[in-house]
């Protein structure tokens, strides 16, 4: 079951254009939304996840109309945000517990096999006893993602989810996204182009509401090919390039800038070319994004 958006439009009564004219075909398996913070992406998982209207455009999911069918949806939606608000001081069990009867899982015993499969899912099973309000942020997101799987959902929305794990958790939250992103449509809302490179097979990227890209990693990194430019700098020289427009990355090398420079042709003295990375991708469509918004 694809999820198919057309022409979506958002405008917060403040005048922002969250979402401009997006339009995104999202097969079974895990999509990157990417964009900077502020781009647009957790306006648009809103939307898709019920909790907001759109001003224009339409979303299918399979044969649902996403914005009038909104309880079909639900039924068929797991939703993780980036905050779940309040961890109450109930165990990781009471409360999945709790969610699967609010779900429709009335018979005692269903619910009972179904608690103990999440738990031992999500590899909370010997932390199934521990209050909510004190797991940590991995644990947390990994019970977010338990609660969600509740009702067999066909599309899973997670939005930033990875912010502020540790390596370790954030390698747990990866391996279970990937198990399971194989059979049903898995939105992953991030500005960490790491969490999109280690789990995608598709992508999109959005800023200021507008979609730069849609396709996989790996078209992505063709289209720049042979036009990401490497150079080590004095730190002096930084404003320059960064005023000249094509900049797309600095980082420092043992305390001395290294610059990336997005260019058709060599951009001078020094510049070596290399492969490009997805952080390169990235930046660069930002960049000239916000190079054609100031020259329009
Ligand atoms: P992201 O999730 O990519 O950070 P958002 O969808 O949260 O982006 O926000 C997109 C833009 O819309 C931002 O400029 C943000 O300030 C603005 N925005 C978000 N929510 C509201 C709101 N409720 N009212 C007014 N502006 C909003």
């Amino acid at each position: 079951m694809d999820l198919i958006i057309k022409g979506l439009s958002k405008t917060y009564g403040n005048g922002v254009k969250a979402l401009d004219n997006v339009s995104l075909h999202i097969p079974k398996g895990m999509f990157g939304l990417l964009g900077p913070n502020g781009a647009g992406k957790s306006t648009l998982m809103r939307i898709l996840a019920t909790l907001q209207e759109a001003d224009a455009g339409s979303v299918m999911l399979g044969d649902i109309d996403v914005l009038k069918q909104k309880d079909e949806v639900r039924r068929t939606l797991g939703y993780l945000p980036q905050e779940f608000g309040v961890y109450p001081k109930v165990s990781a069990y009471e409360m999945l517990d709790h969610i699967a009867l609010l779900k429709g899982v009335t018979v005692k015993s269903e619910r009972k096999d179904l608690v103990e499969a999440l738990l031992q899912r999500v590899n909370l099973w010997d932390q199934k006893k521990r209050r909510l309000s004190g797991f940590s942020g991995g644990m947390k997101q990994r019970f977010g993602i338990a609660q969600s799987l509740i009702g067999e959902p066909k599309l899973i929305i997670v939005d930033e989810p990875t912010a502020g794990l540790d390596p370790g958790e954030r390698n747990r939250f990866y391996n279970l996204l990937t198990e399971i992103g194989e059979n049903v449509v898995v939105i992953l809302s991030t500005h960490i182009v790491q969490d999109v490179k280690e789990l995608c097979s598709n992508m999109a990227i959005i800023h200021k509401g507008k979609l730069l890209f849609a396709g996989s990693p790996d078209e992505s990194l063709r289209g720049i090919d042979g036009k990401v430019w490497e150079k080590s700098i004095a730190k002096s020289e930084l404003e320059g390039y960064a005023a000249g427009g094509q900049l797309i990355s600095n980082r420092l090398v043992a305390g001395q800038p290294v610059i990336h420079l997005l260019s058709d042709v060599p951009p001078g003295a020094g510049f070596v070319l290399v492969e490009p990375s997805l952080e390169d991708v990235f930046f660069g469509a930002i960049n000239r994004s916000n190079v054609e918004t100031v020259t329009a």
